[in-house]
């Protein structure tokens, strides 16, 4: 299977700095390998990334994407961004119930199953986020979180859910630089393997991606497990040296 390299900038990056990240972006990616490359900017800078790829062409088979969407199709939700605005500004992917949103906006598992079906509604991709805690781990809750977290999407979007694309990021690797050894990271992919099999026929073609740390001493060792078909890169997609050599490790 391709890799997906996907970065979240979460909220970082001015115009000035993202011009000078995509330009060294750009020319680091040139004549890179066969993994498929995604940035998840913050929504005001979509424009400008499309701006900016028609500066470079290696950015162009970048898929843009956003880090979060509305549950709703439109409407009076003030401050809210909708899927098909994302689809606007050409997005290929939006990533839907990342454990900040979990945790600082009080996402429930319905909530993130919305949004998700709202964006394959729009013809984008939900890249789905799925992690347990520091607590849970210790707890031995890991298998029941993350299993729950999905089944709610798998639900919601029946017969389409081979269609979105989930990661797996413990949250206690999250921005910590404490990265999940490829084995535990494996074991966990391999569970949500199995739940997608039991769900969907497409299971075996879908993209799990491994977001905790990620960084490009540690990311050949993690995309070498069988389970983990990329990364989603927070830190590290804010230097373009690490973030190209993490989509060169994807080959
Ligand atoms: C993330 O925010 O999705 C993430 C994985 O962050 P980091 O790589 O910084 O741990």
């Amino acid at each position: 299977m391709v890799a997906l390299i996907a970065g979240n900038w979460k909220m970082n990056g001015s115009l000035s700095a993202n011009e000078e990240l995509l330009g060294a972006l750009a020319a680091g990616l040139q004549g890179r390998g066969a993994a498929e490359v995604a940035l998840c900017v913050p929504t005001p800078y979509l424009a400008q990334f499309r701006t900016l790829a028609d500066r470079h062409p290696a950015l162009q088979a970048v898929g843009l994407g956003a880090q979060d969407v509305s549950a709703h199709a439109g409407g009076a939700y003030t401050g809210e961004v909708s899927a098909a605005m994302l689809r606007d500004f050409a997005c290929r992917y939006a990533i839907a119930g990342h454990s900040e949103r979990r945790s600082y906006h009080g996402e429930s598992d319905e909530l993130v199953a919305q949004k998700a079906a709202r964006v394959l509604a729009a013809g984008l991709v939900p890249i789905v986020c799925v992690g347990e805690t520091l607590a849970q781990r210790e707890a031995g809750e890991t298998e029941a979180v993350v299993k729950r977290q999905l089944s709610a999407v798998i639900h919601t979007l029946g017969h389409c859910a081979g269609e979105m694309v989930v990661a797996y990021e413990p949250v206690w690797a999250i921005g910590t630089g404490k990265v999940a050894t490829p084995e535990q990271a494996q074991a966990v992919h391999a569970l949500l393997r199995a739940q997608l099999k039991a769900a969907t026929p497409h299971a075996d073609g879908m993209k799990i991606l491994y977001g905790g740390s990620m960084k490009p001493d540690n990311a050949v060792a993690l995309l070498a497990q069988p389970d983990i078909d990329g990364g989603l890169i927070g830190g590290a997609a804010l230097k373009a040296a690490d973030f190209v050599a993490i989509c060169r490790a994807a080959g």
